[in-house]
């Protein structure tokens, strides 16, 4: 039997999914678990670590039954990881959790992000770890802990991340790669080791971390009766892998300067690759490690597909229940009543920080909010603003990234966006750059697969990546249309900022209203 397959295993906030690849990239099977976020108190996102550990082994086992199931034999070559970022679980001497993952999702580290930003010179510790000072990251997520729930805080003898938790079960060490821990904000990005300085302020020694090793670290001798449940030989070589961003970026093949990756799915993300570490003097993008010579630097947005669902479900209602009737789907619908307005929606704006927003402005306390109705606006103005805001707020990251990097051309777009032309159009229209939508796969199951034939030397380099992905569409800029979203992209841009002060007020008037 021939060692023909890879598996990228990605451990995502909804499901863990395998997917089992050929060596030379075309998905021969995959399977998903899903799993619920916990949210019973407010600010609370968590998931269940056993839960999750689980996932991860009944993912690969069904994966490689769904192969042998098409007949196919080959054996595996390796078994590589992706994961999302920012999660920490509290674990006990007994090395078993007291807590629960608690995930990038998870806000109630909020009001120590504000601290570490005026009390504790945040930026300089955002300059030396990559990762903004926001309550997604570890590093508030540990001072919250220690604060407000002092006798867990002493009771823990570790604090590890989802797949630190799955790794220690698999081969009983703790182990945390560059990449994740370039996310957790306590991690020294030139030295490659935990940051002392914001380790001080969370009270935590690196004995209590896990150990950083490169994302190329593999790892062999399964226990007999995991590989048996797992339908895998025991010396299968597990490669530790990297963070669920910058292996989409590899997954798409945006790891070269000038090309980016951008992502509209529920939330939104531009990311790029540069050969360094850089991070931007005023904070707007993170820095997290790939590999030492590739280093993803963009921003994340809080609002991508939720304000179109936003308006599917609160603004279009009649308009996507008629569209349900007739067996439609309701955003393809939606998107032909937006076409029926031309690029600028005729002088109406949208801002689309219905969710507060991370990049580039970091501010949890903006709002959405139409600009410029007038009485011959009607809903499909608004439908159309509303497609156009989301696209001008990702856009408005890149000035923040190109400061940094230097110019960009092409961008590789994924997500849900990607299904509608209009506005995959839109998006090379505002950025007036060239919009390619690779071939749909899971992209960072594909660019953790890809990191694995690296680790293991059976590739020279990740370029090989490029021969793996296709291309389903491709969109060039419209130059009327160019013209017109430059015009009106300073406008948004500059709204925003000159507002600060009333959405600080808005905020404190939701804060101290009564709930109904
Ligand atoms: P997730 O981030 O949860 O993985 P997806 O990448 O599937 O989600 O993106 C979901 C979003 O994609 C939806 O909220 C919606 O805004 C958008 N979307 C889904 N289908 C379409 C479509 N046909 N046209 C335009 N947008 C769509």
């Amino acid at each position: 039997m021939k060692n023909n397959l890879m598996l990228g295993v990605d451990i995502g906030t909804t499901s863990t999914k395998t997917v089992a690849f050929t060596l030379d990239g075309r998905v021969v099977a995959q399977h998903a678990v899903e799993y619920p976020l916990l949210c019973t108190a407010p600010g609370m996102a968590e998931q269940d670590p056993q839960q999750i550990y689980q996932a991860v082994l009944t993912s690969i086992a069904q994966a490689l039954q769904a192969v042998r199931a098409k007949g196919n034999h080959d054996g595996v070559a390796l078994v590589s990881f992706s994961a999302a970022m920012h999660s920490v679980i509290a674990i006990g001497q007994d090395q078993q959790p007291l807590t629960n993952s608690i995930t990038w999702a998870d806000n109630r580290a909020s009001v120590w992000a504000g601290r570490i930003k005026t009390e504790h010179d945040g930026n300089a510790i955002y300059r030396r770890t990559g990762t903004p000072i926001h309550p997604m990251s570890p590093l508030c997520k540990l001072m919250w802990l220690r604060e407000d729930q002092p006798q867990l805080f002493a009771a823990t003898a570790r604090f590890a991340g989802v797949k630190e938790y799955v790794f220690f079960r698999l081969f009983g060490q703790w182990l945390v790669d560059y990449s994740i821990a370039s996310a957790t904000g306590l991690f020294n990005l030139q030295q490659l080791a935990w940051d002392e300085g914001a380790l001080a302020l969370t009270g935590v020694v690196p004995a209590r971390l896990s150990t950083p090793v490169p994302t190329t670290h593999h790892l062999q001798g399964l226990d007999a009766a995991v590989a048996a449940q797992l339908g895998l030989p025991a010396d299968t070589p597990f490669v530790i892998g990297a963070n669920d961003g910058v292996l989409s970026n590899l997954g798409v093949n945006a790891i070269h300067p000038g090309q980016v990756a951008v992502t509209i799915g529920t939330s939104g993300a531009m990311r790029t690759v540069i050969d360094k570490p850089v991070t931007d003097a005023s904070g707007r993008t993170f820095c997290y490690a790939l590999t030492p010579d590739h280093w993803v630097v963009g921003g994340p947005v809080n609002n991508g597909g939720n304000i179109f669902r936003w308006v599917r479900d609160e603004l279009a209602t009649a308009e996507a229940e008629t569209a349900r009737q007739a067996g439609i789907d309701p955003y393809d619908a939606l998107t032909r009543i937006a076409e029926q307005v031309t690029p600028g929606a005729e002088g109406l704006l949208f801002h689309p920080f219905m969710a507060g927003e991370r990049a580039p402005l970091w501010n949890a306390d903006l709002r959405g909010s139409f600009f410029g109705l007038a009485l011959h606006h009607r809903k499909e103005h608004m439908i159309r603003a509303a497609l156009e805001g989301v696209i001008f707020n990702l856009y408005s990251i890149l000035p923040a990234v190109e400061d940094l990097i230097g110019p960009t051309r092409r961008m590789m777009a994924t997500g849900g966006f990607a299904r509608s032309a209009l506005w995959r159009q839109m998006m090379a229209d505002i950025f007036n750059r060239e919009v390619v939508v690779p071939e749909s796969v899971e992209s960072s199951c594909l660019g953790a697969a890809v990191l694995g034939l690296y680790a293991l030397g059976l590739v020279p380099s990740l370029d090989v990546i490029s021969d793996m992905v296709g291309s389903t569409n491709r969109h060039v800029p419209i130059a009327t249309n160019v013209a017109i979203y430059e015009r009106l992209r300073p406008i948004f841009m500059a709204l925003p900022g000159k507002l600060e002060q009333e959405y600080l007020a808005l905020a404190a008037f939701q804060r101290d209203a009564p709930t109904p």
